[in-house]
């Protein structure tokens, strides 16, 4: 699967997470990426916010329950049967890229599901990097940012 693997944003995400992030500034926050899997490609729709009230300027960390009750409201809301959990998403405040504990746990948590597992990290104000991690494995996927929309069912 490495190299073939390709991950589509949502114009909106960018911005979405641009501006979770601008608000917590100075502290790091992050969250969930909400979208679906085809052929090869994640296409990733949006970026929620799980709020963690120890953050700091050098530390975010992803509460399990509070993450599980923002997914859930957020699908609710959504309410399409295509969308569900893709990966994570946080920020750096400090400009640096995905540190070597985000990659270990990327790929940690990617054994836990059949699909890749994407991690987005945003450094402020412009820098977006994306990974990926695949049944344990590491891959740098193609990035591409555009409109998505989703079919009616
Ligand atoms: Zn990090």
């Amino acid at each position: 699967m490495n190299n073939e693997l390709t991950v589509t944003f949502a114009a909106n995400v960018a911005t979405t997470v641009k501006a979770i992030t601008t608000a917590a500034l100075p502290r790091e926050t992050g969250g969930l990426l909400v979208g679906w899997w085809d052929l090869g490609t994640v296409f990733i729709k949006d970026a929620v916010e799980v709020v963690d009230p120890e953050a700091t300027s050098v530390g975010w960390s992803r509460h399990q329950e509070t993450a599980q009750r923002i997914l859930d409201q957020t699908l609710e809301q959504i309410a399409h049967p295509w969308l569900g959990y893709v990966g994570d998403w946080h920020s750096h405040p400090k400009p640096c890229p995905p540190s070597d504990t985000d990659l270990r746990t990327l790929a940690q948590s990617s054994l836990q599901f059949t699909n890749p597992l994407i991690l987005l990290v945003h450094a402020p104000p412009d820098t977006f990097e994306v990974r990926a991690a695949h049944t344990g494995q590491s891959c740098s996927p193609y990035v591409q940012y555009r409109t998505l929309q989703i079919m009616a069912d």
